[in-house]
């Protein structure tokens, strides 16, 4: 998701770019194809600092203008009522959202009738289903004159500026970065109609279930400090199943499409970064935004490239350069 964002913004701008992928297939070895992928800048700053929201709220606007399906009809974030003291402190964490009653609730999204007793709306967030996104942004990298070099990992030689957007891979020159293992879940469902994103608020941890369209449900995701991407446990199969059938009891009838984890690339204050040095640009460390940041990053990069100035608190250094 970062190289194609870097692609298509330096591309547009009118620089030669070639995309170098290590993978035949194209996303076949990233954490990209495991995201939600939520758009949500402000349910973000529950737990991220101020800078997510910042250049998230202009990633959401780069997407709008630059994908068609980019769906914006907003995120609901709800609790059972048990637990109605985690949903004040979220709202309290976080701005943006407004308090609808069960009424309002029920008129937004039928399916949730009688099921919640309100819920917070983040009416200026938006979503989409990735591996769409991911292959319209390669086909407008193509469009736009990227050259494309699949099954190539080696590093470019020729280039006059590498921008280095591995992800994960990238920890053999950024010691700092590591793996945040993410569990999903995909189903199909003919019953459960969802239009936005909804969010369970849990004592334990927060499950979300977002709407890709054609009957697919994402129900994601865990947060462990682990690189593994095998099958999920499962013991995380039921958190996240449970939660989803306390959304919509209709979620019962769906039929488990696929599972699996990645693990996204993070460093220990779980804060992106822009660090250049020698020749390279690294972008890395998008933890759980990579969706919402990848295009206000790639914007930053371009900028810098064209003015020498680094003009966001994410141009940073990492323990290898210190
Ligand atoms: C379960 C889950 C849910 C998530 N949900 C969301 C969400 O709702 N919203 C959101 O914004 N983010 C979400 N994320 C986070 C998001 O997926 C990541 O932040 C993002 O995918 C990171 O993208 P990336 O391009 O940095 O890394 P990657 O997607 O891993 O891409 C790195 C690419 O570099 C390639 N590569 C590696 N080595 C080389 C080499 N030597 N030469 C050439 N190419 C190479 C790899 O093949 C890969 O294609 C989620 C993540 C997970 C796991």
């Amino acid at each position: 998701m970062v190289g194609l964002w870097q692609a298509v913004t330096l591309a547009r701008r009118g620089h030669d770019v070639t995309l170098h992928e290590r993978s035949a297939e194209a996303f076949g070895e990233s954490c990209s194809v495991y995201a939600g992928a939520m758009l949500a800048p402000a349910c973000e700053q529950e737990t991220a600092e101020a800078v997510i929201g910042m250049l998230g709220r202009r990633g959401v606007a780069l997407w709008r203008e630059t994908y068609p399906g980019t769906i914006a009809n907003g995120t609901l974030v709800v609790a059972p009522s048990r637990d109605r003291a985690e949903l004040d402190r979220f709202a309290r964490m976080t701005k943006g959202h407004q308090w609808l009653p069960a009424n309002e609730l029920a008129a937004l999204e039928p399916a949730l009738r009688d099921r919640f007793t309100g819920a917070l709306y983040f009416a200026e967030e938006a979503h989409l289903a990735p591996e769409p996104a991911l292959r319209f942004l390669l086909d407008r990298a193509r469009q736009d004159g990227v050259r494309l070099s699949l099954g190539d990992g080696a590093a470019p030689e020729s280039a006059d500026l590498v921008i280095d957007c591995r992800g994960l891979a990238a920890k053999d020159d950024l010691p700092d970065l590591r793996g945040v293992r993410g569990e999903r879940i995909i189903v199909k469902s003919r019953e459960v109609i969802l239009s936005r994103p909804v969010k369970l608020v849990h004592p334990r941890f927060p499950v979300y279930v977002v709407p890709w369209g054609d009957g697919l449900y994402m129900i994601g995701a865990t947060v462990i400090e682990s690189e593994e991407t095998g099958p999920i446990t499962l013991r995380s199969a039921l958190d996240l199943l449970s939660a989803a059938y306390a959304v919509d009891p209709a979620f019962a009838e769906a039929e488990i499409v696929a599972q699996g984890a990645g693990a996204r690339p993070a460093f220990p204050d779980n804060r992106p970064r822009i660090i250049a040095r020698n020749g390279y640009i690294y972008v890395n460390g998008l933890y759980r935004h990579g969706f919402l940041l990848a295009p206000a990053l790639a914007e930053l990069v371009a900028d810098y490239i064209e003015t020498g100035v680094k003009d966001s608190e994410v141009f940073g250094e990492d323990r290898a350069e210190r």
